[in-house]
């Protein structure tokens, strides 16, 4: 930590009615034109930004936010990250991320916060134990840690769980994936953010994109509020948003938006230092630093544009984790909220150019994109940079869907979020 953030500069800074702070990342009015735009403020948009300036040295680079950076489902999601997925296609992106997650906080210089206590899988039925059984052997296949638990094992991880043989989810054993855990997502978009800033990105609030500039079949860049600028290479990374863009762009992506809620309790003292997703109901809960229970699970079951939530869903998810955690019944509900995320029909991503030269996607996260944030952001930066793809990014192109490609997650390792 640097003395200008030492203890005594934040008791100067109390004293002194908190006028001396200075913005981490500048407000600039945004240029005529840029080698790259990038939609979307969120953590897939200034990762995308940052590596293209570190890696590819483009620094001629916006990000344009409707809103405020992280206001979308970035900062709203419930922080788990892990790559115990299925396929070995998702497992090379999503480890891809864990790494870079990894050493985040020295490379942003800021503190993510990231804190791998591991993530366990739960299963209620013998069916359920084959279906954790299959994901471990392939985790371990395409060489990510995975363990195969017991009951006791589980109890050793979670011992707040319900036990009781008579419950209604019994406890038969799960998947144990040890470096999968949680980090903190306004730190991850505001680490990206100063970075990228510092390299020479300008990052542009309160700026929403309307519209394309198509010339002779090419995308040249974007129409704003703020007016018309020019760009040789667009990303978009605009989630839920991006199915309406890309249709003004005269194509179509195979997208519908659901909205997610997730709730905290009241904050207590340490009871449960894994993250516990349980298959029955798809309920997952962790704690977080400062004590509260967080806690989400499906999506909603009607699509909307609305980010509230409703009652049915929210009371199937808050039944769900009473079931695993009766004692947590005690606590109160402080909050609840809701992001609109954006599914595509194999629960997996869509990276890659898009059918108008010059645009490409980082799109269609769905309920898990924010433990692919360093990722997403890597790939569209190389696709943007060298405008092809890297190899961990070919088989999510839009093309799947022609090629009968796909890669369904949801199905294989039986977990979405
Ligand atoms: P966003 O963060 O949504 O950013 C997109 C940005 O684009 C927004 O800021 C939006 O304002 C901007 N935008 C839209 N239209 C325009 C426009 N026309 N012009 C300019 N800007 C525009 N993932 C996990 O991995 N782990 C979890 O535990 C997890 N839990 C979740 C819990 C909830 C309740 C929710 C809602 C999501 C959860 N997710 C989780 C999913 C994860 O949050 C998202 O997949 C991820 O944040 C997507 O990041 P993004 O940058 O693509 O999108």
């Amino acid at each position: 930590m640097s003395k200008r953030y030492s203890a005594l500069a934040l008791a100067v800074e109390g004293l002194r009615g908190h006028s001396g702070w200075r913005p981490v990342w500048r407000c600039p009015r945004p240029q005529p034109a840029y080698d790259a735009v990038i939609i979307g403020g969120g953590g897939h948009g200034l990762a995308a930004a940052y590596y293209l300036a570190k890696l590819h040295g483009v620094r001629r680079v916006a990000v344009l936010e409707k809103g405020w950076l992280g206001g979308g489902n970035t900062g709203r999601n419930t922080t788990v990250v892990r790559s115990n997925y299925f396929y070995p296609e998702s497992v090379a992106l999503y480890d891809l991320a864990l790494r870079l997650y990894e050493g985040l906080s020295r490379d942003l210089n800021y503190n993510i916060m990231l804190s791998q206590r591991g993530i366990i899988n739960v299963a209620h039925s013998d069916a359920e134990m084959e279906i954790c059984a299959r994901l471990a052997n392939a985790m371990q296949i395409n060489g990510v840690d995975a363990e195969l638990f017991g009951p006791e094992q589980v109890r050793r991880v979670a011992p707040a769980m319900n036990f009781d043989p008579q419950a209604r989810y019994p406890v038969f054993g799960g998947v144990w994936h040890k470096r999968g855990g949680t980090a903190r997502h306004d730190g991850v978009a505001w680490g990206y953010a100063r970075a990228a800033d510092a390299l020479g990105v300008d990052i542009i609030q309160n700026c929403a994109v309307e519209d394309f500039l198509i010339e002779g079949g090419v995308c040249k860049g974007v129409i704003t509020a703020e007016g018309t600028i020019r760009a040789e290479r667009v990303g978009l990374a605009a989630a839920s948003h991006s199915a309406t863009l890309a249709a003004k762009a005269g194509f179509e992506l195979p997208m519908r938006v659901f909205t997610l809620q997730a709730m905290v309790s009241e904050p207590v003292k340490p009871v449960l230092d894994t993250v516990v997703l349980t298959l029955g109901t798809g309920t997952y809960v962790s704690q977080s630093d400062k004590g509260e229970c967080v806690f989400g699970g499906g999506i909603d079951r009607v699509t909307s544009f609305a980010q509230r939530g409703n009652p049915p869903v929210h009371e199937f998810v808050v039944a769900g984790l009473l079931d695993a955690f009766p004692g947590l019944g005690q606590l109160k509900l402080m909050r609840q909220w809701a992001g609109i995320v954006d599914v595509v029909p194999d629960s997996s991503p869509l990276i890659g150019p898009s059918p108008v030269p010059g645009l490409f996607l980082d799109c269609g996260w769905g309920t898990g994109g924010f433990k692919a944030i360093p990722a997403g952001g890597w790939l569209l930066a190389h696709l943007i940079a060298k405008g092809e793809h890297h190899p961990i990014s070919r088989p999510f192109d839009l093309d799947r869907f022609a090629r009968g490609a796909l890669i369904d997650e949801a199905a294989g390792s039986g977990i979405a979020h």
